[in-house]
């Protein structure tokens, strides 16, 4: 079976890290005969400065006619990319795992979590507003009122901004199932996390729908946490979690910290998940810092790149792809464990040196 995937290269370490993944899976096609036949597009910065769009239509199009899509990391342009897809690809969960690799240095070795992270609503949609005087009377709020200011009427507003936070029924009901779903495959654990005691009416809303669809779910054991709380549980006891289902922000900030727990962004891998296609990408940004020196890790993206292939596995029933999937996950162990990581794992290597340190292990099984 062939499989088109479209490749967003991105911005700043996007560019290197899918050289190491192309190298990689065409090791892949000659050795194991598994064809991917991965299409190169622009979008984000580079792309804006291009043609003048983060996401033209073409790379739009070949995404659309594409079995996946594998995206490096975008720049300043994110926002335009991601957001932009995740809403018109209709990619509603976002699901990020943070497991202990043994020999990755990481402040826990005993960690299995995954974050399912609704990935439609909430901030992300876009919907801010400056409040000037001219609107002064939205919702009767009253900001920036300078209190000696005895001229000021009670809902003056200046130099102030708003942002709609929206949170829906079915969109809260359809992730709360991916996340009850998929507990059944694992511990049979969800953590709902919110702030539902300050943000009343949509996270009271989001725990509604997500206690209404679990009560579908007697095997699953259902805890509802505080965002802050779990923010803090994630450092003090990630053992204690299994799934946790968040909305989006929450889901965003969440996952950073998460990732460090287990080693840190460089091994960081997430999906998107439609109905009908998906994305992958790592959970780290451009990393501009690091761009160019030959020394990003390229993990992130080629576990990104596995949980591509366990998605293709299911959706075609290819057993191939879960066999390469796994053998990717096991030879990044060997590698890492021989000390031939990157710098941010521990080893020396540079991300050229690790992906043929790699493609050498992949040769050899
Ligand atoms: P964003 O807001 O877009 O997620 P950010 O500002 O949080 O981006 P990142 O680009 O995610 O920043 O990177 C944070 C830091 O983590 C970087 O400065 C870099 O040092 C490190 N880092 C990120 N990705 C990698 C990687 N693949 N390999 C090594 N280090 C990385």
């Amino acid at each position: 079976m062939t499989y088109t995937i479209s490749l967003i290269t991105g911005d700043g370490i996007g560019p290197e890290l899918s050289d190491s993944v192309c190298d990689i899976f065409e090791t892949i096609h000659d050795k194991l005969g598994l064809h991917l036949n991965l299409t190169r597009l622009e979008a984000g910065d580079t792309a804006l400065k291009h043609t003048g769009y983060a996401l033209p239509d073409d790379t739009m199009n070949k995404i659309k006619h594409s079995d996946a899509c594998l995206k490096a990391p975008v720049g300043e342009s994110a926002a335009d990319v991601i957001v932009v897809l995740r809403q018109q690809l209709d990619l509603y969960a976002n699901i990020r795992p943070a497991k202990s690799y043994p020999f990755v240095p990481a402040i826990y070795n005993d960690v299995d979590l995954v974050i399912v992270r609704e990935n439609t609503e909430d901030l992300y949609v876009g919907k801010e507003f400056f409040l000037g005087p001219t609107s002064a009377d939205i919702g009767n709020i009253v900001v920036g009122k300078n209190n000696n200011d005895n001229n000021s009427t009670a809902n003056s507003t200046t130099n102030a901004a708003v942002a709609l936070r929206i949170i829906s029924e079915r969109a809260s009901r359809r992730i709360a199932k991916h996340a009850f779903e998929m507990a059944m495959l694992r511990n049979k654990k969800v953590t709902c996390v919110h702030k539902s005691n300050v943000m009343r009416v949509t996270d009271g809303l989001f725990a509604k729908a997500c206690a209404d669809v679990g009560s579908s779910y007697p095997d699953v054991t259902l805890e509802q946490m505080y965002v802050d709380a779990c923010a803090m549980n994630l450092v003090k006891q990630p053992q204690m979690f299994d799934v946790i289902l968040t909305t989006n922000l929450f889901g965003d900030i969440l996952s950073d910290e998460s990732s460090q727990i287990v080693g840190g962004l460089g091994v960081a891998a997430s999906s998107n998940v439609g109905d009908n296609f998906a994305l992958f990408e790592p959970v780290h940004g451009a990393a501009f810092d690091i761009a160019g020196k030959n020394i990003a890790n390229p993990v992130s993206f080629i576990l990104s790149a596995k949980l591509m292939l366990d998605w293709l596995g299911r959706k075609h029933n290819d057993t191939k792809c879960f066999d390469v999937g796994d053998l990717l996950t096991s030879t990044i162990q060997h590698v890492i464990r021989d000390g031939g990581g990157t710098l941010d794992v521990g080893g020396n290597s540079t991300t050229t040196e690790f992906t043929r340190k790699i493609i050498s292990k992949l040769l050899n099984a």
